[in-house]
């Protein structure tokens, strides 16, 4: 198989391979389900109407197909990019535009990079960002808001891929070989940097964020805390209503910027009892040291990343059919790109199993701290209506892209701790 076929068959494939996996046979058909009792949890019968299975279904199986589009587009564009000359081409009108600087050049070409796959992805984002989730009533953003995001999420990517980029072409120059421990250990530091700071510059650059106010829902915080033993002291609301009208909390930051940030959508639509509940969810990824072990994850996955990449690069540059001027040329970028791309897909099961695992470990710690099954299972029934979630996933769905259990899964780990402690004397 040539380069070429290559760059056509693998986005092929992944259509393919999401068709089967959405398809009816695949997973239970909306309308069946919502008619036939007998094939959907009874955890979802119990707490959702047939109108709720068939439209969070509806909204679901459409960003699956999204997500393998997207996935194809990406990986179609890449191994163009690599296959045929436009990626040297690029590489070339880099050049010309600063001949005397290499290092200027290479800023350029990765920033002409970021462009065209941003102005790619357009189309494709806008649909499902914009018109699908006013479509499904979802949104309540206006189209020059929704601009404005977008183009402040591009200037954040050419903030960050510039400088990043130039310094990964900077090993390839000067460590031709060596550059994975250097370029591991930078990639590193930037990760925990940009985990730190993330909460403090970049969620600001997109929302208004500040500290809770409710005093009320403030004290049963510092209470949760105390019972937990961790000093969460931060707790902030976010303007999450400006763009949708979907419920969600979550836990970010490093050291001194971690903290727990709410919806005001789900600060609106909740009872005391279920913020709290979705409070005690993020003190127990806080008490577990989620985000700590997510990075450890991430570096041991960005090591066989680089590792991968150097052996691919290394071929390609021997192969002389990829238009590379030689190991340290910018004009790879595109294929260093592919690997992580390809791995990270193959890797994608792996971590939302791990993801899965941390929110069940946050879920068990939500019930242990409040002892409210009722609320829990109330807050889940609240945010899956709110949020349209898919209420009958498919178990290849859920294995591959589920960072959270379905809710099924969730209501009955509720049941079965209320189950557990009526049986304890
Ligand atoms: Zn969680």
């Amino acid at each position: 198989m040539t380069a070429r076929q290559a760059a056509v068959l693998v986005p092929l494939f992944i259509i393919l391979a999401t068709i089967l996996m959405v398809s009816p046979s695949g997973s239970i058909p909306a309308a069946a389900a919502a008619s036939d009792p007998g094939k959907v949890p009874a955890e979802i019968l119990t707490h959702f109407t047939p109108e709720d299975i068939v439209r969070g279904h509806a909204y679901a199986v459409g960003r699956y197909w999204l997500f393998a589009a997207g996935t194809a587009l990406r990986l179609a564009a890449l191994a163009l990019l690599i296959a045929t000359p436009a990626s040297a081409a690029l590489r070339n009108v880099a050049v010309r535009l600063s001949p005397a600087r290499p290092a200027v050049a290479v800023a350029i070409y990765i920033a002409l990079l970021v462009l065209i796959f941003e102005l790619l992805i357009l189309p494709l984002g806008y649909y499902a960002g914009f018109v699908r989730e006013h479509a499904f009533g979802l949104s309540t953003q206006t189209r020059a808001g929704w601009l404005l995001d977008r183009t402040k999420g591009a200037l954040l990517m050419l903030a960050l891929a510039v400088p990043l980029g130039s310094l990964l072409a900077l090993l390839w120059r000067r460590y031709p070989g060596r550059w994975i421990l250097p370029a591991w250990f930078l990639g590193g530091a930037a990760m925990v940097v940009l985990v730190t700071l993330a909460p403090v510059v970049i969620d600001p650059i997109f929302n208004v964020i500040r500290p809770l106010r409710d005093p009320s829902i403030v004290q049963r915080v510092i209470a949760l805390a105390g019972k937990a033993g961790i000093p969460v002291d931060q707790v902030y609301e976010m303007d999450a209503s400006r763009r949708t009208v979907k419920g969600n909390a979550y836990f970010t930051g490093l050291g001194r910027t971690k903290r727990i940030v709410l919806y005001d959508t789900l600060l609106k639509g909740s009872s005391p009892d279920e913020v709290e509940l979705v409070v005690a969810h993020e003190i127990g990824h806080w008490k577990r040291a989620h985000i700590w072990k997510g990075i450890g994850l991430s570096l041991l996955g960005m090591g066989i990343v680089l590792w991968c990449s150097a052996r691919v690069l290394g071929w390609a540059v021997r192969q002389g059919r990829f238009h590379l001027a030689g190991p340290a040329d910018a004009a790879g970028i595109p294929l260093f790109l592919l690997v992580i791309l390809v791995l990270s897909l193959v890797g994608l099961p792996i971590q939302n199993a791990i993801s899965r695992t941390f929110e069940r470990q946050a879920d068990r710690t939500s019930l242990e701290l409040t002892g409210n099954t009722t609320a829990f299972i109330r807050s889940e029934v609240q945010l899956a209506r709110s949020n349209l979630a898919d209420l009958t996933p498919s178990p290849l769905v859920v294995w591959l892209l589920y960072t959270h259990p379905p809710v099924a899964e969730r209501i009955r780990m509720a049941e079965t701790f209320a189950t557990g402690r009526q049986a304890r004397p």
